[in-house]
């Protein structure tokens, strides 16, 4: 719904604001409000502030831009989180965007949350993290409304959430040996890769640790020969497997890479919604789902079964995004055979709170819905 429509239609924007935490810039935008007794939907534009530059094999990172959703309805209030992905053309305001024009689906019935998530994706292609926030935020309202965990909404054990990787930005030697040793806690780390020092950083991290390491190339690798010599060369340095090789559409080479690798590959890129699967199953040996690719935690939930189906290993991943998000992913991780859900340790400016680290292993708050509350003041 455009502003001009919306506001035709009995809404109140409440005018930008700029206001500080105590722990960062918030810019607080378009507040936009329905009519008494009906949903009440806020959007904030967050800067997540990372505690060490992010570099992938596609750029680097200081901040990231998240939009947090705020859903009211029937005097329960929800949350939600989108992390928009720039490289399916998504931004915090495209995303924000998609989020006022979700506004008629979220004012009906959100019990039949099936049906809205249906609408959300007939609405507009892409745009996946707005999708996966709003999800978020219906079944957050779903679990408050019923007064139990989301994880025992959908019947899964708090106990058995799984460890998760922690991640190590590309850097020199020298920061990526520090930041393993600065994380002794997990159990297993995930190096990202796909440039040109590749080896010298693995060389350089097995100085300093004997732990698992698993790999993610980020699309990196130009082609099957350096894809296959880097992979086998990793295996024998102590990598599990390797996460996207090569580039997303290439599935012929991944193909080619699957029948000679001696660990693993795992697609990323490559894979965002059920009708992917069918393809992918015979150029990787799993998948990492995250919610933020595919558009919420009901598309993630029948990814594990058409996945499973399909004979794929299954990792939840995530983008460096708040407590929130990250706590709707550990929800799930029970389904699956890895986590890499660490976005919201590389930040430094979380802001909700109720999620803890046991360990490696996400504790899962024992409250109603997701159990995360936001420390963000005045909203
Ligand atoms: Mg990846």
């Amino acid at each position: 719904m455009r502003r001009k429509d919306f506001l035709k239609t009995g809404g109140l924007l409440i005018a930008s604001s700029l206001f500080n935490t105590c722990r960062g810039k918030v810019q607080k935008e378009k507040e936009y409000k329905t009519g008494e007794g009906s949903v009440k939907v806020s959007t904030i534009i967050y800067e997540l502030q990372l505690r060490q530059a992010w570099t992938l094999s596609r750029g680097t990172w200081n901040t990231r831009r998240n939009v947090l959703v705020r859903l009211e309805k029937d005097g329960i209030v929800a949350y939600g989180e989108s992390a928009p992905i720039p490289r399916y053309n998504e931004s915090a305001e495209s995303n924000r965007e998609f989020i006022q024009r979700a506004l008629p689906v979220l004012e009906k019935d959100l019990w039949e949350y099936q049906d809205r998530w249906r609408e959300l994706e007939a609405l507009a292609p892409g745009q996946n993290a707005a999708k996966a926030a709003l999800d978020m935020a219906i079944l957050d309202w779903v679990g408050k409304s019923l007064r139990i965990p989301l994880y025992r909404f959908f019947g899964l054990d708090r106990n058995r959430t799984l460890p998760t990787t922690f991640s190590i930005g590309i850097d020199t030697v020298e920061v990526m040996q520090k930041t393993a040793q600065s994380a002794p806690a997990f159990r297993r780390l995930k190096i990202k890769a796909g440039v040109a020092d590749d080896k010298k950083h693995i060389e350089g991290l097995r100085q300093v640790t004997d732990r698992p390491l698993v790999v993610d190339a980020n699309e990196g690798w130009k082609d099957r020969q350096q894809a296959l010599e880097m992979i086998n060369w990793m295996a024998e340095r102590g990598v599990e497997f390797v996460e996207q090789p090569m580039s997303a559409d290439n599935l012929e080479d991944h193909r080619w890479l699957k029948e000679r690798v001696k660990i693993p590959i795992m697609a990323d890129e490559s894979v965002h919604k059920i009708q992917d699967v069918p393809a992918l199953a015979s150029a990787f040996h799993g998948i990492n789902v995250k919610l933020m690719k595919c558009g919420g935690l009901q598309e993630a939930l029948r990814l594990v079964a058409v996945a499973r189906a399909h004979g794929l290993k299954l990792m939840i991943g995530c983008m460096i995004e708040s407590s929130l998000a990250i706590a709707a992913a550990a929800t799930l991780t029970p389904l699956f055979d890895y986590a890499d859900l660490d976005g919201n340790i590389l930040i430094n400016n979380d802001p909700f709170r109720g999620l803890t680290l046991e360990g490696d292993r996400w504790l899962l708050p024992d409250k109603p819905g997701l159990g995360v509350e936001p420390v963000i003041p005045e909203w």
